[in-house]
């Protein structure tokens, strides 16, 4: 016989976890559905910033509406997100720095804490750093990183605190339809039947989709990322950094390190089911090339790791946020390597799309599915380069 609940939600990576959360605070008791464990896919290996700076207004205030939960996460979640305030600095080429300056005013237009800064201001916030090849960037002081694992498993612990149900080691195997509805899932040993069902599969969120009939437009996106040990004399932090002019961002971690990751070189249509232990050949070696331009006392640092992970991308490298298919069946995925940051609003968005119909803490309707249909592809109002090349 079937089990019941009131919605199926398939992954609990941050996306499925921030839906859960915040469809248990309206009073529903959802199942979380996870064929690995909380945080196995790009959740558990997501580089974890947490800034506003984007070229698109809708991503720009989902990042913000979600830095209230980062920065006050005990008093809103419980327990801690392993939020770091580092500051953020976003630098671009000269030939970008207009729209630079447009978007860091829309930012400022949506209450962000961000203002533009001249190259002379980073070297005095990071001496170690070389500053001579751009002449503005975007500062964020309140911005830095936070740990995706422990924010899945806190939002989670949360939702199970006010009766969701998170099952494990449990694969969604088929999504069961009647007359154009959902009406449930079957796993391995059980099958559940419930009004609503909710696609947060991250890489593979086309193959989940698909088991309602439903085509989506997401593809895999692999992305390596490398730890280094920064030698003593660097000091004890330096900002988290997002560098176009060498397609690069970095970050500290605790213990001496710096995380790096690179914009270029990340494969698309890989199996998600891939090596992500290991990085690809050869790229260590193009990040070490990467931060030492940006650092050049990096060359006396070491190696500590190295590891990929997988995300779900679309052709315009935004989400999608809507119901789709048949009626009750909703898509959360397609994050397109950016999505940690936004997982609490777009939870609660979501959690209101499904319940009210319309999302009000921020307007979803940009993510909708159709937008590729309609031609209507997301890009900024004042556009950088696609971030993945
Ligand atoms: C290396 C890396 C670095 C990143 N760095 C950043 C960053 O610094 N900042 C940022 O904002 N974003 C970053 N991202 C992107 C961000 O991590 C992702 O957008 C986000 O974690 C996606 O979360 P999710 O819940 O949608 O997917 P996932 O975390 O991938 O979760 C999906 C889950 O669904 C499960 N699943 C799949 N199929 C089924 C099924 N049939 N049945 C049951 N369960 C299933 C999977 O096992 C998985 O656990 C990074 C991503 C990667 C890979």
């Amino acid at each position: 016989m079937a089990e019941t609940a009131d919605a199926v939600i398939i992954g609990a990576g941050i996306h499925g976890a921030s839906l859960a959360f915040h469809l248990a605070q309206r009073g529903l008791k959802p199942v979380i559905l996870e064929k690995r464990f909380v945080a196995a896919g790009a959740t558990g290996r997501s580089s974890g910033l947490v800034r506003m700076h984007y070229d698109l207004e809708p991503e720009s205030a989902l990042a913000w509406a979600s830095y209230r939960y980062f920065s006050r996460w005990d008093e809103i979640v419980g327990g801690d997100c392993g939020f770091h305030r580092t500051g953020f600095v976003q630098i671009v080429a000269p030939a970008a720095e207009a729209a630079l300056r447009a978007n860091v005013a829309m930012h400022q237009r949506l209450g962000i804490p961000s203002l533009l800064v001249t190259s002379d201001d980073i070297r005095r916030l990071a001496p170690a750093f070389v500053t001579d090849d751009f002449a503005v960037a975007a500062y964020e002081p309140e911005s830095g990183y936070a740990d995706p694992t422990a924010s899945a498993a806190g939002l989670l612990e949360a939702a199970r605190r006010k009766g969701a149900r998170l099952m494990q080691d449990t694969r969604v195997q088929a999504i069961r339809t009647q007359a154009g509805r959902v009406v449930g899932v079957d796993t391995g040993g059980v099958s559940i039947d419930a009004p609503i069902v909710v696609n947060a599969a991250g890489a593979w969120a086309a193959e989940v989709g698909k088991l309602a009939g439903v085509d989506l437009p997401v593809t895999t996106w692999r992305h390596d990322t490398a730890f280094f040990i920064r030698p003593p004399d660097l000091g004890p932090t330096h900002p988290t950094v997002i560098d176009f002019i060498n397609s690069m961002y970095f970050r500290p971690e605790t213990g001496r390190l710096t995380l790096v990751g690179l914009e270029d070189g990340n494969p698309l249509g890989l199996s998600p089911e891939g090596d992500s232990e290991r990085a690809l050949s050869g790229f260590v070696e193009r990040a070490i090339e990467r931060i030492c331009r940006r650092i050049p006392a990096m060359e006396r640092g070491g190696l500590h790791s190295a590891h990929g992970g997988y995300d779900g991308i679309t052709p315009d490298q935004r989400a999608i946020l809507d119901q789709v298919g048949p009626e009750g069946f909703f898509a959360v995925c397609g994050f397109s390597g950016t999505g940690f940051k936004i997982g609490p609003a777009a939870g609660a968005c979501m959690a209101e799309r499904i319940l009210d119909g319309r999302a009000t803490t921020v307007d979803i309707t940009p993510f909708r599915l159709s937008r590729f249909s309609e031609g209507k592809p997301l890009t900024g109002e004042h556009a950088y380069e696609s971030i993945w090349r």
